[in-house]
């Protein structure tokens, strides 16, 4: 049992108590089905010893067959058989598998000696080998065992105990470990240990042995489908070395058997209610069956499956639901590695947004775009992304990087555009100026291709098939099946028309967030950098001005006071005005003074008309995307969140200013341009923050620089009325970013309410939209009953609240220590991919007791990249939120799980 082998790997290799009474009872009982004994020397019983978790994991553990034969029971094995040929076979079998599995004597070993000898022959198939070669093959195969182990067991229930102790520790071989990583199986569940006595498919000419699915594994399709190797033993099936038939084949060699087995099949699927994986022999026209288990399907299949067993009556609409892993669902929706194609995988990262892609690979935005107009999307390798590749990223087939987590700027956005993304992938060493990578000691140069599946997180040498999806009338099906069920709302993350229109399609019930800074990339971000770089220039003019006044003294000082406060209060008219009187009255020795009193005032005029110049054009530009976005969804809530600029994504490097002046230079005669730069990087220095995910972020910016703000409301709000003159419903929501205190939303709503009614006096009509919040800071979610009072929604920004709950970097955990933690199960998970519960979920659970104290109906949402993550989204509808919002490939994703969310809970309530 599993409680054995637990126990046995805790008590570091002993059997339990009572296992060896166990296992004498059950050789017992086989001996007196079969009526042979384990051990005779006459007819001996031999045995298969195999796996048995709760959980099926293909070939991740071992299997010993053949066992209990040693040189004292062969002959009688021979004689009972009649087949000498097929005797010998099991033996070399045994000794073979036994010696991998049990000994650990490497198998390559044994494969040379079997392969030297095929060669010799002249042969190929196995099966050519006769009693003779056997015979030499056996002394040899024993040869190797004694020089790395001893001489091969002889007895057969030592052998037995052996085998089971391996089967019980493959439970924790490396591939078995990763597997459970991969699928989330827990590892202290532990394998059972199946004894079965052999039937054998090498008996010769009318013995086989296949796999079978009751349905195809990769589309679905409700026919058996599987393979079989005539005079053959289950290993040799996957071991490639002779081209299985096709289970159809078997209607015509074994007629009699084949229907006896798609009987047996639809028996086994009737009872186990699911697609079965079966293994059978046939020895000497005799079926057996020698395991049978649910079967492991692609997702296409995984829906076509489910739906059609609930229109065959076999299982209900909810079971359907629960059958088809919501992740699985992305392969229907992104192009995916062909299941047969073979392959070399260079190195795993993280599966940051799914999809296959493949391509020349490029370094740089540059030759992005090139490889597109030459017709070849490239695969954009950096060590992480920033928003100045986002041309990059959109013109590539898609984005690998070698640093940078789950909600890294690469993923994010990456998954924003349902772009396959491999992140954080720290085995590849990525040196973008010269244009290559290592990894494993290999290096791939711009233009060599790769492919990557941003599902698996696999990065793949060469150019290996992909398959298309394909949307059924299945997909449909279940998905309305699941709307019906769900009680959250799924809403989207998206920043543009195409990809708002994108998500509907795919059945988003509005949007959750629209990232307004990523409006501003590609050629808007050096507007807004000049944007940002005038703003915080024009403040320290400004108390340039003001320290000038200050020293104006003698006659002067009074009126020196008066125009203090004018220039504090905005009047630059008088100012100047002052100060030229000032002027004209001699100053004498304070003419410096005044001097340049007046032409930090003439500068600060002409940054202010340059500030309002980049504002209305980005508010124009912000406008129409507004428009876009609230045209696409039409009747449906759209969350719109105020500019939220980290700042260190925004301002160029230190190193592409230089490339930028240097570029200038040469070229001659951009001297202002040059300026402009020479400015760009004074300010990067000075804005440069020790921690820029603490810093000038979110609301903060608009606060101290109200003008972008008060741009970006009135672009939204005037989107709204233009839209909905065209006879369209916009449901705005206008949301504020990294709040931590009340007062900075009070600010923000007094700012909000101020524009509307701007804007609402211009245009004489109105248009409802809601001020809500993020809640990003632990602080917000603890105050969130003052939070409230301001705020009529709340939206989990959780990719922030669990960086800051957890005090850990969302940019550089997942690159130092991070995964080491959950490997080492420090950390039971990576906050940033599922919901902390405990911590981060705590803190919800406080925002939205707050919330609801008071403003009972207040709107709860998340649009944190949890909100895409199947689990977080179980977490999510216990919460009671209303809605939860991801990326439109994962829509889908999310429907589903929020259907299942309702079913685990129902059965929770029994
Ligand atoms: C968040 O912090 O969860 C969020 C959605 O905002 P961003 O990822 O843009 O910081
Ligand atoms: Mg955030």
């Amino acid at each position: 049992t599993t409680e054995a082998c637990n126990e046995y790997l805790a008590k570091g290799g002993i059997f339990p108590d009572g296992l060896q009474e166990q296992l004498t009872g059950g050789i017992e009982y086989l001996v007196g089905k079969m009526d042979k004994k384990f051990g005779d020397i006459s007819d001996p019983l031999l045995l298969s010893v195999r796996s048995g978790a709760k959980f099926s994991m293909p070939g991740m553990m071992d299997t010993v067959l053949n066992l209990g034969l040693n040189d004292a029971n062969l002959e009688g094995l021979i004689e009972r058989s009649g087949n000498r040929r097929f005797g010998l076979d099991c033996y070399r079998r045994l000794i073979q598998t036994f010696s991998d599995v049990v000994l650990q004597i490497e198998l390559d070993l044994f494969e040379e000696a079997l392969r030297e000898m095929k060669d010799a022959k002249g042969i190929i198939a196995d099966t050519d080998l006769d009693e003779t070669d056997l015979e030499k093959l056996i002394v040899t195969y024993k040869e190797i065992v004694k020089s790395h182990y001893g001489e091969f067991p002889q007895d057969p229930r030592g052998q037995l105990e052996m085998a089971i102790k391996a089967v019980f520790d493959s439970w924790n071989i490396p591939r078995a470990k990763s597997y459970r990583k991969l699928e989330g199986i827990p590892d202290d569940l532990g394998t059972a240990v199946n004894v079965q006595c052999m039937v054998f498919g090498n008996f010769g000419e009318s013995s086989a042995t296949g796999v079978a699915f009751t349905r195809n594994p990769s589309d679905g399709e409700p026919s058996v489908y599987g393979e079989y190797l005539v005079n053959a033993q289950g290993e040799d099936v996957v071991a490639g070395i002779r081209t299985p038939l096709k289970i159809s084949d078997m209607e015509i060699q074994f007629p009699e058997l084949y229907a006896q087995f798609a009987d047996i099949c639809s028996q086994l699927e009737g009872y186990f209610k699911d697609m079965q994986d079966i293994e059978f022999t046939i020895q000497d026209n005799i079926l057996y069956i020698l395991q049978t288990r649910n079967g492991k399907r692609t997702g296409a299949a995984a829906v076509k499956i489910a739906v059609d067993q609930v229109k065959e009556g076999l299982i209900n609409v909810k079971q359907a639901l629960m059958r088809v892993d919501p992740i699985s669902l992305n392969q229907l929706l992104h192009p995916s590695v062909d299941p047969k194609a073979e392959y070399e995988v260079l190195a795993t990262g993280l599966n940051a947004s799914p999809g296959a892609a493949k391509g020349p690979i490029v370094f740089t935005t540059h030759d992005a775009i090139a490889a597109r107009e030459r017709e070849k999307p490239a695969i954009l390798v950096r060590v992480q992304t920033t928003p100045d590749d986002i041309d990059g990223m959109v013109t590539s087939a898609g984005v690998l990087t070698s640093q940078g987590g789950m909600t890294s700027h690469a993923a994010v956005v990456a998954r924003g555009m349902g772009k396959p993304c491999v992140a954080g992938c720290g085995a590849i060493d990525v040196n973008v100026n010269e244009g290559w990578f290592t990894v494993g000691g290999k290096t791939f140069n711009k233009g060599d291709v790769i492919t990557i599946d941003g599902s698996s997180g696999e990065v793949i040498s060469g150019d290996v098939d992909l398959i298309e999806p394909e949307v059924t009338d299945e997909f449909a099906e279940l998905l309305k099946w699941a709307d019906d069920t769900r009680r959250l709302k799924v809403r989207t993350n998206a920043d543009d028309g195409p990809s708002s229109e994108k998500a509907r399609s795919f059945g988003a019930e509005g949007i959750g967030l629209t990232r307004t800074e990523h409006m501003f990339m590609g050629e808007r971000a050096d507007v807004v950098a000049e944007l940002i770089v005038t703003l915080t220039s024009r403040a320290d003019v400004f108390k340039q001005v003001e320290d000038g006044l200050g020293k104006i003294g003698g006659v002067f000082k009074a009126q020196a006071i008066r125009m203090k406060e004018l220039w504090s209060a905005g009047n630059t008219a008088e100012t100047i005005t002052g100060l030229k009187n000032i002027l004209s009255a001699d100053p004498g020795e304070q003419s410096d003074i005044v001097m340049q009193t007046l032409a930090n005032v003439n500068k600060s005029i002409e940054q202010t008309n340059r500030i309002e110049t980049i504002l209305t054009r980005l508010g124009e530009l912000q406008k129409d995307d507004f428009i876009e976005i609230f045209s696409a969804m039409d009747g449906l809530p759209v969350t719109i969140r105020l500019i939220d600029p980290p700042l260190h994504e925004f301002i160029p490097s230190e190193e592409k200013i230089a490339n930028k002046i240097a570029g200038l230079e040469k070229e001659g005669g951009k001297e202002e341009e040059i300026i402009q730069l020479r400015t760009l990087d004074e300010l990067r220095g000075k804005l440069h923050e020790e921690n820029p995910m603490l810093g000038l972020r979110g609301c903060r910016l608009g606060i101290l620089y109200p003008e972008i703000n008060r741009m970006q409301v009135k672009a939204i709000l005037e989107a709204a009325l233009e839209v909905e003159a065209n006879n369209m419903k916009v449901l705005p929501e206008i949301m504020i970013p990294l709040a931590a205190h009340v007062n900075e939303l009070i600010f923000m709503k007094e700012l909000t309410t101020d524009v509307a009614k701007e804007v609402f006096e211009a245009a004489g009509k109105k248009v409802d939209y809601k001020f809500g919040t993020m809640i990003e800071i632990p602080r917000a979610a603890l105050t969130a009953y003052e939070v409230a009072e301001v705020s009529e929604f709340f939206s989990f920004g959780t990719n922030d609240l669990s960086q800051m709950c957890y005090g850990l970097s969302r940019d550089d955990a997942e690159k130092h220590f991070l995964q080491d933690y959950v490997d080492n199960k420090i950390l039971p998970r990576n906050p940033f991919q599922v919901i902390d519960e405990s911590g981060v979920g705590r803190l919800m659970e406080i925002a939205i007791e707050g919330g609801r104290k008071t403003r009972p109906d207040i709107k709860l949402g998340i649009c944190g990249e949890h909100g895409g993550d199947p689990e977080s989204i179980d977490f999510c509808h216990r919460v009671g939120l209303e809605y939860v919002s991801c990326s439109p490939y994962r829509v889908p994703v999310a429907r589903l799980a929020a259907a299942q969310a309702v079913i685990k809970e129902e059965e929770k309530k029994g």
